[in-house]
């Protein structure tokens, strides 16, 4: 497969963008070689500028959970711009998301909404700090919450892929870490610094470290450890959201955070982030409360236009069954094929969402994620990519699967994989 002119791109961006990026991981750092430059996509197809077609399980890292440019959100976008694309003042669009996801998400009674996760999660401390009046906070190896400073700490997604967990002149003297589904490790961190302890911030299903999931009893142990120290509990759902079932993880869990962020799918590709909870936590945010947080472009038009969309078309009784269904025929396949030629793996999902680790011990956390073996996740990834199957290029993430992908997309993946498969030794 040629990618001739992405090359001449990558070099020309490259020169004015460090890394020829506007976020890390796109770089490829984590399997080497040029990143496709994309042209457009469709449905479950992307194209680069050479010409070449994809099947994208990145899915825009999440949102894209109807396929690319669903004609119903196209049009809905194409009848808001016509109004105008910010004003810096409220309209109707914003009450109608935020009623659609108070509605729809168990925890949240108001909402208040931002640009991107990364702003959702600082604001989400930010309140749990103004309403505990507390400043320490405990995350979790692994997960990944936006590049907020107290966040980037052993933080997963990119952080991890290109080695700076914890990254340069950062200070996080008030954040504590903990294993993931390692409940003692967080009592002990509890009975040490509880009674400092603001919040407990964790993605419910990890999909930063590679997609793991909570262990039955670690999301409880988290509810209860928060209760019992008085501290919040925030489910970091900018991923889980919308994806995981329509409620989120806390829905299929049936675990109620005290504070919810989101993002990624409820702005149905366009930037947006939120953070929602209690009414009597989030009446403690400006202007209502002292907790300031703000943002010239929070609301936006078009992104609510494309959130509200996205959720209706996603509300349709039977869409969640469907993306189960599709994703695990794409999994079994996978699982039939690394089988079939004894190549070590462990593929962790959760309805639409998942990876695999070429590992042989399950994965349940950060350390175990690294012990997969990263060379051989590189080969797989090139071999992928030059099959036209476009996948993350990091094993520290998730892929997905979108209501747009077909049988013949499964198919022709399962059978990529197949050919890879039979030229490992
Ligand atoms: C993507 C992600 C973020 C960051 O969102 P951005 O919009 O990239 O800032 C935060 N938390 C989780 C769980 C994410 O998956």
């Amino acid at each position: 497969m040629k990618r001739e002119r992405s090359a001449g791109h990558f070099e020309r961006a490259k020169l004015v963008m460090p890394g020829g990026v506007s976020s890390p991981v796109r770089a490829f750092n984590g399997v080497g070689g040029i990143p496709p430059f994309i042209a457009k996509a469709k449905g479950s197809h992307i194209w680069d500028v050479d010409g070449n077609e994809y099947i994208d399980y990145v899915g825009s890292w999440g949102p894209a959970i109807l396929g690319h440019a669903h004609p119903e959100v196209v049009d809905a976008l194409n009848e808001a711009i016509e109004n105008g694309t910010s004003f810096g003042a409220p309209t109707e669009l914003e009450t109608r998301l935020a009623s659609v996801i108070c509605d729809a998400v168990p925890s949240i009674e108001m909402v208040r909404f931002v640009n991107s996760g990364t702003e959702a999660a600082m604001s989400a401390i930010r309140l749990a700090r103004g309403v505990t009046k507390r400043p320490m906070i405990v995350k979790f190896e692994g997960c990944y919450h936006g590049h907020a400073d107290p966040l980037l700490v052993k933080a997963g997604s990119g952080a991890a892929t290109c080695g700076e967990p914890t990254s340069a002149g950062v200070t996080a003297r008030h954040t504590i870490v903990c294993r993931y589904n390692d409940i003692d490790g967080v009592d002990r961190a509890m009975k040490a610094h509880g009674k400092e302890v603001a919040c407990v911030i964790v993605e419910p299903v990890a999909g930063n470290m590679g997609c793991v999931l909570p262990k039955d009893g670690f999301l409880e142990g988290l509810r209860d450890a928060t209760k019992r120290y008085g501290s919040l509990l925030i489910f970091d759902e900018v991923m889980t959201g919308f994806r995981v079932a329509f409620g989120g993880a806390q829905e299929r869990y049936k675990i109620r955070p005290d504070l919810t962020c989101l993002g990624k799918i409820i702005g149905g590709g366009l930037p947006v982030g939120a953070y929602g909870g209690a009414r009597e936590y989030m009446r403690q945010v400006s202007p209502l409360g002292a907790v300031y947080q703000a943002g010239t472009l929070s609301g936006n038009p078009l992104a609510m236009t494309a959130g509200i969309k996205t959720i209706e078309l996603l509300s349709v009784p039977g869409v969640y069954e469907k993306l189960e269904q599709i994703s695990a025929e794409l999994t079994e396949g996978i699982e039939r094929v690394l089988k079939d030629k004894r190549i070590p793996h462990r593929i962790n999902r959760v309805g639409a969402m998942w990876s695999v680790f070429f590992a042989d011990k399950p994965v349940v956390d950060f350390v175990s994620a690294a012990e997969s073996d990263g060379a051989k996740f590189r080969d797989f990834f090139h071999f992928l990519l030059d099959g036209g199957i476009y996948l993350a290029p990091s094993s520290f993430e998730s892929a997905f699967v979108s209501l747009a992908h077909t049988s013949e997309d499964i198919k022709r993946t399962i059978e990529v994989i197949g050919e890879w498969a039979k030229r490992q030794k």
